[in-house]
C-alpha cells in the first residue's frame, strides 16, 4: 500500500521503517526539519535496538523517504497514520494541539486532491477524542463525510521503547476501531502477514484500549515496588516472594511489570494515567486507585533519595539516564528526576548513560536535554571510567553490560543498586553496598 505516517517520532519512525520493510511504499512527515533530514540520509531519528540498521536499508531501496509537505505526502499515499504526541497539559489532561493541526492539515490536502484515503490515529487519545474532536475537524476541512466520502480508524500502538522494532513485527494484539468496515479493512491489510490477535472494535473501545494497557501497567510496577519497599523493611527478599506468587498457575498471572525495582517514567504511562485520572474526576468518578498510583511511583524514587543519603558521601557517579535501558528517550525519566533533586540537594554529580553522551545525541533529545536540562547536560561524561574515578558512591541504574562488568566490588566506592544487579545476592555481604530492589 501507499502509505503517508505523520510524525516521525518514536512511534512514527517505527511504524515508517517496519511498514516500508514489509513492501509498503511509506512517505514519512514531520514539522521537524532535523528528523526528515536525518530520516532522508537513511538516518533513524531515535536510538532503538535494529532502527538504524532498518532505516538505512528501507531509505537505500527508495521504500522510505521524508518530508515536511503534507500536500504531497497525501497526493502520494492511500491511507495516513497519525503518529504525533499528545503529551499532558500542565493540569494533566491530554493536549490534542498537534492533533488538531495534523487532522487540519491532512483534510485541507485531501479536500484538494479528492478520491477515498483512510486517515488513521496511532497517537494514544482519550476516548470520545476521534469521533467527537478530529472527524469533525477533518469533515469540515474535506467538506465530506466520514466513513463515506474518507475511511477514519483509530489503531493505537503498543510498542515498549527499547524493543519497538521487535515489538512491531510481533505485536502483543492488533487493535481496530473501526468508523466503518471499509476503514477496518484498510488498516487490517497494512498489517497482513503480522502474528497476534486482531480485535475489530467500535473506535472509542479501541481509544480506551490504550489507557487500560497504560493504567494496568503502572499499577503492577507500583504494586511490585510497594511490596519490594515492604519486604526489604521486614528483611524478606521480595523476588523470591515473587517468584512463588508468579508460578501459581492458577493465578495465571503475566510475571511483566511485576519485579520490584525502580520508579517507571518515560512519556506514556505516566501522562496516560494523569489524563486519564483528569478525565474521569471530569466526569465526576472517583477512582482512588489510579489516583494514587504516580504518588506511589514518586514515593519510591524519593527512597532512592534516601538511600544516597544514607551513605553519606556527596559525589555521585550515577549509571543510566534515559527512562529505561536500549532508548535515548530522557522524557519524564525518573533517572532525570532522581538526578535533579540530587543536584537541586548540592550532590557532585557525574552521570553515564551509553545512548545518551553528548557526542551520541541526535535530533530531538539533543535538542531536549540541552534546552530542559542543560544543567544536567555538564554531567555527562562519554565513558564509564571517567563515572568511576569521581564517584564515592555509584548510583546504578541500568544493567548495560559495559557498566557492570566495571563496577567494583566491596571497599571502593559504596553502590546504591537501583536494578537489581545480576550479582546482588553476592554484593548484600560486602560493606557499601545498598539495594532498592530486594
Ligand atoms: P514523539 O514526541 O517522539 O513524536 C511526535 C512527532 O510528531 C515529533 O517528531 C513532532 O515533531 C511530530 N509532529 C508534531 N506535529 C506534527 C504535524 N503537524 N505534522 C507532522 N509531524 C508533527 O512522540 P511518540 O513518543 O512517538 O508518541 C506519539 C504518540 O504515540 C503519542 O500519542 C504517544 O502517547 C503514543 N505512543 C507512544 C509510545 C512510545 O513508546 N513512545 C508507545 C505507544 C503509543
Amino acid at each position: 500500500m501507499r502509505v503517508s505516517v505523520f510524525g516521525l517520532g518514536y512511534v512514527g519512525c517505527v511504524s515508517a521503517a517496519c511498514l516500508a520493510s514489509m513492501g509498503h511504499e511509506v512517505i514519512g512527515v514531520d514539522v521537524n526539519q532535523t528528523k526528515v533530514d536525518l530520516v532522508n540520509a537513511g538516518r533513524a531519528p531515535v536510538v532503538e535496538e535494529r532502527i538504524g540498521e532498518l532505516t538505512a536499508e528501507v531509505v537505500r531501496t527508495g521504500a522510505l523517504r521524508a518530508t515536511r509537505d503534507v500536500r504531497e505526502a497525501i497526493r502520494d499515499s492511500e491511507i495516513s497514520l497519525i503518529c504525533v504526541g499528545t503529551p499532558s497539559e500542565p493540569n494533566g489532561s491530554l493536549c490534542t494541539t498537534y492533533l488538531e493541526r495534523v487532522t487540519e492539515e491532512i483534510g485541507a490536502a485531501l479536500a484538494e486532491r479528492g478520491g477515498r484515503q483512510t486517515v488513521v490515529f496511532r497517537s494514544t487519545m482519550l476516548p470520545g477524542t476521534c469521533l467527537n474532536l478530529l472527524v469533525p475537524i477533518l469533515e469540515k476541512n474535506v467538506g465530506g463525510t466520514a466513513g463515506v466520502d474518507f475511511g477514519v480508524a483509530v489503531n493505537p500502538e503498543f510498542l515498549r521503547e527499547g524493543t519497538s522494532v521487535r515489538d512491531f513485527f510481533d505485536p502483543p494484539k492488533t487493535v481496530i476501531g473501526e468508523l466503518d468496515p471499509a476503514s477496518g479493512d484498510a488498516v487490517a491489510e497494512l498489517y497482513k502477514g503480522l502474528p497476534g490477535d486482531v480485535f475489530r472494535v467500535q473506535v472509542p473501545v479501541a481509544e480506551a484500549i490504550k489507557y487500560a494497557d497504560n493504567s494496568f501497567h503502572g499499577l503492577k510496577i507500583g504494586f511490585a515496588n510497594e511490596l519490594g519497599a515492604v519486604c526489604q523493611a521486614l528483611g524478606v527478599d521480595s523476588h523470591q516472594v515473587m517468584d512463588v506468587f508468579l508460578a501459581d498457575r492458577k493465578l495465571n498471572i503475566s510475571p511483566a511489570y511485576l519485579r520490584p525495582g525502580f520508579a517507571f517514567g518515560g512519556s506514556c504511562l505516566p501522562k496516560d494515567l494523569r489524563s486519564l485520572v483528569h478525565a474521569a474526576q471530569r466526569a465526576d468518578v472517583s477512582v482512588p486507585i489510579l489516583a494514587h498510583v504516580l504518588s506511589s511511583n514518586s514515593a519510591h524514587l524519593q527512597r532512592a533519595v534516601e538511600l544516597v543519603e544514607r551513605t553519606g558521601k556527596r559525589k555521585v557517579g550515577l549509571f543510566g539516564l534515559s527512562f529505561k535501558p536500549g532508548t535515548d528517550d530522557l522524557r519524564e525519566s525518573p533517572l532525570v528526576e532522581l538526578a535533579e533533586r540530587l543536584f537541586g540537594k548540592g550532590y557532585e554529580l557525574k552521570i553515564y548513560d551509553a545512548n545518551v553522551s553528548l557526542s551520541r545525541l541526535i535530533g530531538a533529545n539533543r535538542e531536549y536535554i540541552e534546552g530542559r536540562l542543560p544543567h544536567l547536560a555538564q554531567l555527562l561524561a562519554d565513558s564509564v571510567d571517567e563515572v568511576l574515578e569521581h564517584a564515592e558512591v555509584c548510583l546504578v541504574g541500568t544493567r548495560d553490560p559495559a557498566v557492570l562488568a566495571a563496577l567494583p566490588h566491596g571497599g571502593g566506592p559504596a553502590i546504591v543498586d537501583l536494578v537489581r544487579l545480576p550479582d546482588a545476592e553476592a554484593r548484600r555481604a560486602e560493606p557499601g553496598y545498598m539495594g532498592l530492589a530486594w
